[in-house]
């Protein structure tokens, strides 16, 4: 039976990154990847649960220096639906595994998005006006900031606790560079300024990449070409898929 990802730590040098859970999505795969039929799946069975569905863990990454504390997306935020024979969706745990790694909201200096769907800003605003990291830098690519400005999709970034709140305050990747170590990648496809994160260590060159939705499934590794049912230009996400090397970890699901 699959399990939803832990809370997990990795060092890289002096840099710690944390998955921090919040939340899970089961999903029927046929239906979310629309190319693939139940053969498809068989040699990657041990993916799904015994209703046939892929279980999916939904969070964020902390990315700790001994100079700041960095969330690499958002996750669901406080939700649980269904989509009725597509996904079910529960989140509502990333601040508990914040506050599991001794850190409270206020302690969060940036917050990078890797793109803006609903699964990955669901923390950003605090059900009252405000910013849930009130003290963060939040930054996003300015191709996705401005697609979602003028296209309404189920999927994408909701207007009142999402592209309001940050309007007055988000910054952009070219103007304002994440701070060394962390390296932003465009990786557009999924959506039009989707964009990885690549965390090096200077001392020893390892490298841990945050694949953000650039991949949805370790199925993906062995099928790039499996597109995603929301990927907004399937043949460029799978470009990237088999052109970006997969150095880390995306944390996106555990089997
Ligand atoms: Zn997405």
């Amino acid at each position: 039976m699959p399990q939803t990802a832990p809370r997990h730590r990795i060092r890289i040098g002096a840099t710690t990154v944390t998955y921090l859970p919040d939340g899970a999505v089961h999903a029927d795969p046929e239906v979310i990847f629309p190319a693939t039929a139940a053969r498809d799946w068989t040699s990657h069975r041990q993916l799904l649960d015994t209703n046939g569905w892929l279980t999916a863990t939904v969070g964020s990454f902390l990315v700790r220096t001994d100079s700041s504390a960095a969330l690499v997306d958002l996750g669901l935020g406080r939700v649980n639906f269904a989509v009725p024979g597509v996904a079910t969706y529960q989140g509502g745990r990333l601040l508990a595994s914040l506050h599991a790694e001794g850190l409270s909201a206020t302690d969060i200096d940036l917050v990078l998005f890797t793109h803006l769907h609903r699964d990955h800003v669901g923390w950003t605003s605090d059900g009252m006006g405000g910013l849930t990291f009130p003290n963060a830098w939040h930054l996003v690519d300015r191709a996705e900031w401005d697609h979602w400005q003028s296209h309404t999709d189920a999927t994408g970034p909701d207007l009142e606790t999402v592209l309001t709140p940050l309007s007055p305050i988000v910054e952009f990747f070219d103007a304002r560079p994440p701070e060394p170590g962390l390296q932003t990648i465009p990786t557009p496809g999924h959506t039009p300024g989707h964009t990885s994160v690549l965390i090096t260590d200077p001392a020893s060159e390892t490298r841990l990449l945050i694949l953000g939705d650039a991949m949805h499934t370790t199925a993906q590794l062995t099928e790039p070409h499996w597109h995603f049912r929301s990927d907004a230009d399937p043949a460029l996400a799978t470009t990237h898929r088999r052109v970006y090397p997969v150095i880390g970890v995306s944390g996106v699901v555990d089997q």
